[in-house]
């Protein structure tokens, strides 16, 4: 959508698809960090963005045991914005995709759903479609699949993925928040458990990390030991977690982390979490997409309106966002098998590595996360 955005923009032809009917989907991130907000304040659309229902956070603190430490303080970063906006991802997109239909050159197809690449000799000419009256072609200069971590293009294209691996699952689930709940709780971690808590403002959406593979189990124990575990993690959730009626209350985001080797064949450009799914350690991976949309159109609007990308464009754009990709991925695949890996194996209450210790002691220190999470490792800016 950002992409479509940008390219409409510069009056350059768009066909977005989207094969459901709206973006309603529960269960999506909803951390739109300083680095996507930078992007909407260079585009002038900060102020309309943020006048949406969104809740924010300037510091990140988690509770190690019994010890609750700040982790990262975004309120230095030099943006605009300087926290974290909580949004449900549906809104984000419904704003974005409001703002891109002000452009002739932006065509939004809801319930069309890409399912094939065509093929020209050797390059990708446009993709074959479904939509509510029936199949079409939809030919095209350059196709960007940019259709999730399942990405359907992606695979027709015969992409392989490089698998990284993660050491857990999560389980989500929401429960009601009360006036007299306590303020913004991230992280709980304790023995063998960790959970989190984003304040969505009437609900808490929730993270229930288990070990790779580990739903069965959780499943077997049964629904009452769950809400048994939640309410010892976190005693004031004890009055609401009936609200889990059944495991259709509790959804499983099976966590993968993984890339593609090469982003791109003549006509075809993958970006977002069709390229690189992230581990939601962090929360990142809305803003990476965004950046790569972004880095994207940096280089696709000077050559698209004047003729077709060539592949060293593409190849240019692949370059331009691998190396964030890689980094982000190395940090989050650290944290993954050192700390949580750790955590889910461990039955004594864990007490916070000198790191954290460090970071909760010395304010300063918790600029460099907030840093990392909130801007990246290359954050991209509005060129054209
Ligand atoms: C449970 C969960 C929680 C997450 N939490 C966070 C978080 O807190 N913060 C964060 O930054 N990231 C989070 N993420 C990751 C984040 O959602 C993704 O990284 C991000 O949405 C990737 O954006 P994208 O545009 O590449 O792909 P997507 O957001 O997956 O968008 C792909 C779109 O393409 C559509 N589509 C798929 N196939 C087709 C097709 N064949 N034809 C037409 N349309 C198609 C889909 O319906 C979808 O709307 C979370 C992910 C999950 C699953």
């Amino acid at each position: 959508m950002m992409l479509g955005f940008l390219l409409a923009r510069a009056g350059i032809d768009v066909v977005v698809l989207e094969k459901h009917g709206d973006f309603l989907r529960d269960f999506r991130g909803d951390t739109v960090h300083p680095s996507t907000m930078q992007v909407l304040h260079e585009l002038g659309l900060l102020d309309g963005f943020l006048a949406r229902p969104h809740s924010e956070v300037r510091t990140l603190a988690a509770k190690i045991g019994e010890e609750l430490i700040q982790i990262a303080d975004f309120s230095h970063l030099p943006t605009q914005a300087k926290f974290v906006a909580f949004m449900p991802q549906w809104d984000f997109l419904d704003f974005l995709a409001d703002q891109a239909k002000r452009f002739p050159a932006f065509r939004l197809l809801m319930e069309t759903e890409a399912t094939d690449l065509i093929h020209a000799d050797d390059a990708v000419v446009g993709v074959t479609a479904r939509g509510p009256d029936g199949a079409l072609d939809i030919r095209a200069e350059l196709v960007v699949a940019c259709d999730g971590r399942h990405s359907t293009l992606r695979d027709a294209a015969g992409f392989q993925m490089i698998d990284r691996g993660a050491p857990m699952d999560v389980l989500w689930l929401r429960l009601s928040k009360h006036a007299s709940d306590p303020a913004q709780i991230l992280g709980h971690v304790d023995a063998g458990r960790i959970f989190i808590m984003l304040d969505r403002n009437d609900y808490w959406q929730c993270a229930f990390v288990i070990p790779k593979g580990g739903v069965d189990e959780v499943h077997a124990r049964g629904l009452e030991a769950f809400r048994s575990e939640i309410a010892r993690l976190e005693p004031f959730l004890r009055d609401r977690v009936h609200e889990l009626t059944s495991w259709d209350d509790v959804k499983l985001l099976s966590v993968a982390v993984n890339r593609l080797d090469t982003w791109y064949r003549p006509g075809l450009l993958c970006i977002g979490d069709a390229a690189h799914a992230m581990s939601p350690v962090g929360g990142v991976g809305i803003n990476l997409a965004i950046q790569d949309a972004v880095a994207a159109a940096n280089v696709l609007v000077p050559r698209m309106t004047r003729g077709p990308a060539t592949v060293e464009d593409l190849r240019a754009v692949q370059r331009r966002r691998e190396w964030p990709t890689l980094m982000t991925q190395r940090v989050q695949i650290a944290i993954q098998n050192r700390v949580i890996s750790n955590v889910l194996r461990s039955t004594a209450t864990p007490k916070p590595p000198l790191a954290i210790r460090m970071l909760g002691q010395f304010p300063t220190l918790r600029r460099l996360p907030a840093r990392i999470i909130g801007m990246g490792f290359r954050p991209e800016h509005i060129r054209h």
